[in-house]
């Protein structure tokens, strides 16, 4: 109950309900599970419908960006300038504008900055070797835009005021609704070093060779979204809460270095300029190309991160409807590509290109490319078309992932070969292998990354507010596709079922309901990835079945494409298009942290009565014999010759040693004649016809000890071998959702019963789920007591070594002494 209280209470709090639940029954323990959502969802208007489709006044506004941007490799900054036209399709006047300046994060005096909390995770203080580098990296070196001016369509200066992240920029007359304004601004910033300082864009320093990879993300002022359900999104960046972005054309030109390979969103508008003769050839054969081919090979990557060059080439792009643009530059990378194809009129045909450097090799080469296409597949399947004319992977810093219209950064390379003293196969490790777990963590984070060009970047969900609603979608979807990439897929666990993950996470005290701001959540993966990801997974597999669900999740696809869903629009179209009545299971895995963990608490077997006594009193008979076994101290009696006084006087016995309580008298038979004749005709045929099928009735006692409803999947196994499958709806809980009893008829006996045997609701303990219980079993791994001393005198004899500087692993501790002590 206790749970109970708190996931009501955190649910209201989330859902910013100020009042009280006011149908709630404060009575014993009941609660209503199925009780619609009214209170939680915003009230249906002209601009979204009750039925979760966009509203006849539907509208959002528009932002589109010129930008001419350069690299400065030598410093490790990008300076700009950009003009951004905004109109505001919005009923409302804008007396200003606000425009989101991201890289204000990583300043001093950021909120992000100041607010972080120290480690102390376990009641223990740490720091690790990351976290403090990370310091020293901001000591060094200013970060945050540097704003040089602001101005209007004719060159005047505007009025401004930044607010941490987020920028107003005055207009000097309102913007009225259906007007278009033009303004731009001029800045600058360091770039920050992913490695060291971590945020989703920077570059990445190779020291072996001092070369580079850079990937700009939240690079330039980005307007902020104005919207009919929460006016400006301006909530401030702290780091994990994303992005709420406004569509618009992009055109930006990039200057970089002469001998550098530029991916970025969108289209390359001027190839002659910036690609060789070859190049162009390459890339015009990728574009009819079914497998990768290379427009950079990986020896020509190899000799041109070995020469420099002072010249820069200015590379322009285009992309049309995107909701950002990102871009990678580096003259490491190698580039491939091929084509892919979609029964769209629209876009019948998507570029897919993959940019790595040598270091990726040869994982990338092999398959960053074909998980892209992959990607499109399976996705355009579950929602529409891919809308982009390209498609790109981008390994980044190595850790990577993240996504943007028509560019992803991911990471993952293979190891490069370092002598491990404490692994015995070490001397037999050749260079540059990679594990089971990094190909599929390659494979995995592609398809995630370009799954996300569809949630969030097409159907544009505000992703400061609900990290779920584009990451648990696309957790989703990406664990769809990765089924479709190969059997027996491994990503971090050994049997691919992302529900027997999520059971710990929502059986843990930590965490909050899945509607909860994004930087408020407590654990952010499960939370925002999987737990959403595993209820979809249950929706489509358990709950709706894939007809239904797939019917349902399009539509929501289709009719979000290119606007910006509320998770009620989501709720509310997978009802309206399903047609089953969901406010149970969004209540329950949305609204509040209950976990599933149902037991079968109970079975009793019964026939039912035929009311014969001339069948009833012998089956009493048996079932007494069998259920009072003779008294011991009868039988030992028996045992030790010792005769009873009935047995030495036989004149002692009478009517009732012959008759035991169970014979049948003419009393017996003529109630029970009296009862057929009192009964009404089809009572008769019912007995009869019972009597005469002898089937069993099971009553089966159901406990929901996790508090989420749940359907019920059984597996009932008869006496003869004979199994049956059984889907009971979550409904069942409905007047109960704490335990249920379920009555069964069957012709045979029944041997066990199986709540859940394909392992398809998140059940957290499945040691409950059988009737008869079953013994577990598991093995015990054996240890060895270890006692480590220090041996001071064999420490002083050790022969004194180089330190070796360079590759470090920043997750690892550095020891914090407590002041004063040895
Ligand atoms: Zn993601």
């Amino acid at each position: 109950m206790r749970s109970l209280i708190l996931s009501l209470l955190a649910a209201l709090l989330s859902a910013g309900v100020a009042s009280a639940d006011e149908t709630r029954q404060t009575k014993n323990d009941h609660y209503d599970a199925f009780r619609q959502l009214d209170a939680e969802l915003p009230t249906p208007n002209v601009y979204r419908t009750a039925s979760g489709a966009p509203g006849a006044h539907y509208w959002q506004q528009r932002a589109d960006h010129n930008i001419k941007v350069s690299l400065n490799e030598d410093n490790q900054s990008i300076s700009a300038s950009q003009t951004i036209r905004y109109t505001n399709n919005s009923p409302d006047s804008l007396r200003y504008i606000w425009i989101q300046l991201d890289q204000n994060r990583f300043r001093a005096d950021s909120t992000a900055r100041l607010t972080e909390t120290a480690d102390t995770e376990d009641g223990e203080d740490t720091l690790s070797y990351g976290d403090l580098a990370r310091q020293q990296r901001y000591a060094d070196i200013d970060h945050g835009f540097v704003v040089e001016r602001v101005a209007d369509g004719r060159g005047r200066d505007m009025q401004y005021t930044i607010v941490d992240t987020m920028m107003r920029i005055d207009l000097p007359q309102p913007l009225r609704p259906g007007q278009r304004t033009a303004f731009s601004i001029d800045w600058s910033f360091n770039i920050i070093e992913e490695s060291v300082i971590g945020g989703r864009g920077g570059y990445d320093h190779f020291p072996e060779n001092d070369t580079y990879i850079y990937f700009l993300a939240q690079w330039f002022p980005r307007l902020a979204a104005y919207t009919d359900y929460v006016g400006w999104q301006h909530q401030q960046f702290l780091g994990a809460g994303e992005f709420t972005l406004e569509f618009g054309d992009y055109e930006v030109e990039i200057t970089v270095p002469a001998d550098h390979i530029v991916s970025a969103t969108g289209e390359l508008q001027n190839e002659s300029a910036v690609l060789s003769a070859e190049q162009r050839s390459r890339l015009n054969a990728a574009r009819s190309a079914d497998t990768p081919m290379y427009i950079v090979t990986p020896e020509e990557a190899l000799a041109n991160e070995q020469e420099g060059t002072a010249n820069t080439k200015t590379w322009v792009f285009k992309a049309t409807n995107v909701r950002d643009f990102a871009w990678a530059s580096s003259r490491k990378f190698i580039w491939d590509a091929m084509i892919h194809r979609q029964d769209d009129a629209e876009q019948p045909e998507v570029l897919a290109m993959s940019f790595f450097p040598n270091e990726a090799e040869p994982m990338w080469s092999q398959y960053s490319t074909h998980a892209v296409v992959h990607t499109m597949e399976v996705y355009s399947r579950f929602s529409f078309a891919y809308p982009y004319p390209t498609a790109q992977s981008v390994n980044a810093w190595e850790g990577g992932g993240m996504e943007y219209p028509m560019i992803t950064f991911n990471g993952r390379r293979p190891e490069p070969f370092e002598a491990d003293e404490d692994d015995p196969n070490a001397a037999d490790k050749p260079d540059r292998t990679y594990s089971r777990r990094a190909r599929h963590g390659l494979v995995g984070v592609i398809i995630h990354e370009i799954g996300h060009i569809y949630f969030p970047m097409t159907v544009n969900s505000d992703e400061r507010q609900w990290t779920w609603m584009d990451e648990g979608i696309n957790s989703f979807l990406q664990y769809l596709a990765e089924l479709e990439w190969e059997e027996d897929f491994h990503n971090h666990r050994d049997n691919y079922n992302i529900l027997e993950h999520i059971a710990e996470y929502m059986t843990s005290e930590n965490q909050v309901p899945i509607m909860t701001q994004s930087d408020s959540l407590l654990q952010f993966g499960p939370n925002g990835y999987t737990k959403p990801a595993s209820a979809l997974v249950i929706l489509r597999e358990t709950v709706l079945g894939r007809e239904l669900f797939d019917f349902a999740f399009r539509e929501y696809a289709q009719r979000w494409k290119f606007k910006r869903p509320t998770p009620a629009d989501l709720f509310r179209t997978l009802e309206d298009a399903s047609g089953i009545d969901l406010d149970w299971f969004w209540r329950g895995w949305f609204y509040s942290t209950d976990h599933v963990d149902v037991a079968i608490s109970g079975v009793r077997e019964y026939k039912v009565s035929t009311a014969d006594p001339e069948v009833e009193f012998e089956l009493s008979r048996q079932e007494r014999a069998d259920e009072t076994p003779e008294t011991l101290g009868q039988i030992r009696n028996r045992e030790e010759g010792r005769q009873t006084r009935l047995e030495r006087f036989p004149e002692l016995a009478d009517f009732y040693n012959e008759n035991d309580p169970y014979t049948v008298s003419n009393a017996d038979r003529n109630k029970y004649t009296k009862l057929l004749e009192d009964l009404d005709d089809w009572e008769r045929a019912a007995l009869l016809r019972a009597a005469a099928d002898d089937d069993f009735v099971y009553f089966v006692d159901f406990e929901n000890i996790g508090g989420l409803v749940t359907p019920l999947p059984l597996l009932i196994t008869d006496a003869n071998g004979d199994e049956e499958f059984m889907m009971i709806p979550a409904e069942i809980w409905r007047r109960n959702y704490r335990s249920v009893t379920k009555m069964l008829i069957r012709d045979q006996r029944v041997v066990s019963i199986e709540v859940d045997p394909r392992r398809e609701t998140a059940d957290a303990d499945f040691s409950n789920n059988h009737y008869p219980r079953r013994i577990e079993q598991s093995r015990l791994e054996l240890y060895k007591n270890d006692r480590d001393s220090r041996d001071l005198m064999a420490d002083m004899l050790s022969t004194l070594r180089e330190a070796k500087g360079g590759a470090d692993d920043s997750s690892r501790a550095v020891p914090l002494e407590p002041a004063g002590n040895d």
